[in-house]
Order: structure tokens, then C-alpha cells, then sequence
């Protein structure tokens, strides 16, 4: 955030409540009222907070921003994947995708407007970064499905006649990945803050495990995170077991080469003891055969670690192709086989572009 922009009310972390309503004159035992009316209640707005006196949501209007993304388009896939354009308050436009998932909902957020990294297959990289996204805007995106989730799920009058004494759970997701738009570690400060937030429990309450950052590779990130002693899940995207390879898809590697992030990942996992996970990117012939597998078992055997294949979303602008589902899962099967924990993520939400980035490029290409 510049000095000069207002303060967001998602933005900040439940322990700054206190002093801020100080600084306001408000008294300080009124910021458990707005902790309970903004993640309790999902008040979007301070007139709606009204367990606080009017005078008080006044001053709170004028000195904090409490104002919901604007939900631009709301796209829903037949495998009930919802994508979400949101409107930020430059006019600027960011993306979010939901998940439903065995009874829980995964959230993908994004950090950046845009990209730096300029990744081969990646939509989000295609205009290069406009600008970072605050810790209120990171943690509006969240706040924006749990709106959406409570419209869903309110129930009905009977519902709560038939079953009186039934709580009904507080609309949120169970899951959230640090996945979208942007590079997480290249806006460091507030993504980390928007987690806390998100997984404090007088803020949104999910829990640090079920919080994973992905990085391209950034590798000053790495390390700074596990300094931090928290326990948010971390991923890496790799997506080719050389340097000759992963140079073409992932230019950030000419920087932070493989030999040296496999050694930074190394040493997260020994200050930390938390498993890495392997992004792994299947694309045809490319990256997808039977020496590319048994390079890769060759570079982590020695690094406890976990693995997701992600088969291809077909992007414009990159000509590369999904593999066929059998190279997938012998891939898979090869990776397992070598004792490697190895998941194939089941590809999702086609229909609605759900790989990064490729809604807001639509939207900017004007289709
Ligand atoms: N910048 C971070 C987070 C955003 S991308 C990172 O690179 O990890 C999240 C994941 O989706 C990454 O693993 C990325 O490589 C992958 N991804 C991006 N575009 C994709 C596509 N078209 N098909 C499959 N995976 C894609």
C-alpha cells in the first residue's frame, strides 16, 4: 500500500485493532465488536456493524476503507468450479477461482495484478506486473467467496424452523492456495500478512496448514520463510528436471538455477521439518516422457518431499499440449514407483479458463 492510500479494514491484523481504535478514540474494548462484524458477520460495510454505536461506525468510515471487491463476472464450470473477475478500487482487475472439493471449498487467490516471471505457459506473465496487491485486497478475495458461499448456503426459514438448535457453518473456505495471479515472494510483506490474517483465529480461522504459498523459485522467499516460524504449507513449481529445459519454461531459473533451489529447498526442509511440494507441469513430449521422470527422481531423491502433476491447461500464446491421460499417469505411476509421494491433479474447471490469469487476459484482449 502507498503512504498516501486509505487503511482497508481486511488489511489489518486483529492484534492492530486495539491501538488503532485508540488512535481514533474509539475505546479499545470496541475492537472485538468489529473483529466479531467483520469475520463473524461479513459485514461489508461499517453501517452494517450495528452492535457499534453510530458516531462510532462513522469515524471508522472515515478513517478505514471497508469496502467488498466488486464482483465483475461470476463464471461457473459444469464440475462447479466458479471463477471470480473482481474490480479493485483503481479499476484495476484480479481473479480468484474456487474449487469444491469432498465437502470442502479450495480457494486460489492471487497477489499481483499481472506477473513479473513471465513463465512459458502461464497467462499471468503475458503483460509483465501492473502493481502488487495490498493485504486488504489479498484477504478481499476471500472475503468476496465467503459472500458468495453465505448467499449459497442461507438457509432456508424451514431449514432453521426443522432443526432449531442446528449451528450452520460460518461460510468459508477450508482451503486456500496462493496460486493465481503474481508471484507470491515478489510481494512478500503483504502476502504474509494477508495469511495471518486469514489464518488468525479472530480473523478468517483457517488453519496455517491448510494456507500454501507457491513459488516459481524465488529463492531469497524460500529462505525468508523459514525464518518466519510459521506453518503455512509451501510449493515450488519446478516443471522440468534440468536447467536446459526449465531455462525455456521458467526464466526465472537463469537467476536462481535448479542446483541452487534444490539446495535452498534442502535447507527449508531441515530448519522447518515441513515437506515441500513439487509443482510439476505435464506437458506433451516436452517434459512429460520416461527420461524426464527418472531425471526428476534422480534431482530429489535425496529431499524428503511430496509432488503434484499438473497436466497442461492449453494457453494462448504457448503452443505446448495437455499429454494424453495414459503418459500421465505412467509418469505418475514411474514417480510412485520410485517412492516418491506423487498426486495427478485432476484437471478442473476448463470451461471457465481456470489455469492463471487467463480471465483477466481475456477481459483486456476484449473477447
Ligand atoms: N507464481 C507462483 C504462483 C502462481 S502459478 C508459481 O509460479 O508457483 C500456480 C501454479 O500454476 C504454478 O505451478 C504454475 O506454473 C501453474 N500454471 C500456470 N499456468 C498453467 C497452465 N497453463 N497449465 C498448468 N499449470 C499452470
Amino acid at each position: 500500500m502507498t503512504p498516501s492510500s486509505p487503511l482497508e479494514a481486511w488489511g489489518l491484523l486483529p492484534d492492530e485493532w486495539k491501538p488503532l481504535c485508540t488512535e481514533l478514540g474509539i475505546p479499545p474494548y470496541r475492537a472485538t465488536q468489529i473483529l466479531t462484524g467483520l469475520y463473524q458477520n461479513f459485514a461489508q460495510s461499517w453501517q452494517e456493524i450495528t452492535t457499534l454505536p453510530k458516531e462510532l461506525r462513522d469515524i471508522l468510515a472515515a478513517h478505514i476503507l471497508l469496502q467488498p471487491l466488486e464482483v465483475v463476472t461470476t463464471q461457473a464450470s459444469e464440475d462447479h468450479v466458479t471463477k471470480l473477475l473482481l474490480g479493485c478500487t483503481d479499476g484495476e482487475r484480479i481473479e480468484t477461482v474456487l474449487i469444491p472439493s469432498k465437502g470442502r471449498m479450495t480457494q486460489c487467490i492471487s497477489t499481483q495484478v499481472g506477473c513479473n516471471f513471465k513463465c512459458a505457459f502461464c497467462a499471468s506473465g503475458q503483460y509483465g506486473r501492473v502493481r502488487n496487491l495490498t493485504a486488504g485486497e489479498i484477504v478481499g478475495q476471500v472475503m468476496a467467496a465467503c459472500a458468495l458461499m453465505r448467499n449459497a448456503q442461507q438457509p432456508s426459514e424451514q431449514d432453521t424452523a426443522n432443526q432449531p438448535g442446528k449451528k450452520f457453518e460460518l461460510p468459508r473456505p477450508g482451503n486456500i492456495v496462493v496460486m493465481g495471479m503474481g508471484e507470491p515472494f515478489d510481494n512478500y510483506d503483504n502476502m504474509i500478512k494477508a495469511l495471518k490474517i486469514l489464518n488468525h483465529q479472530k480473523g478468517i480461522n483457517i488453519g496455517a496448514r491448510h494456507l500454501t504459498i507457491s513459488t516459481c523459485g524465488v529463492i531469497p522467499g524460500i529462505q525468508r520463510l523459514s525464518d518466519e516460524g510459521l506453518q503455512f504449507e509451501l510449493s515450488v513449481s519446478l516443471h522440468a528436471p534440468t536447467d536446459e529445459l526449465r531455462n525455456k519454461l521458467l526464466p526465472v531459473n537463469k537467476r536462481w538455477p535448479i542446483a541452487e533451489l534444490i539446495a535452498t529447498c534442502k535447507q527449508y526442509f531441515e530448519k522447518t521439518n515441513r515437506l515441500i511440494t513439487f509443482e510439476y507441469t505435464l506437458i506433451k513430449k516436452l517434459n512429460d516422457q520416461p527420461e524426464h521422470a527418472a531425471q526428476l527422481i534422480q534431482l530429489l531423491r535425496q529431499l524428503p518431499c511430496k509432488i503434484n502433476l499438473i497436466p497442461l491447461s492449453p494457453v494462448e500464446g504457448f503452443d505446448g499440449e495437455r499429454p494424453d491421460d495414459r503418459t500421465s499417469l505412467s509418469f505418475l505411476d514411474t514417480l510412485i514407483k520410485a517412492g516418491f509421494n506423487t498426486t495427478l491433479r485432476k484437471s478442473r474447471g476448463k470451461e471457465v479458463d481456470a489455469a492463471c490469469g487467463q480471465l483477466r487476459l481475456r477481459t483486456i484482449k476484449g473477447e
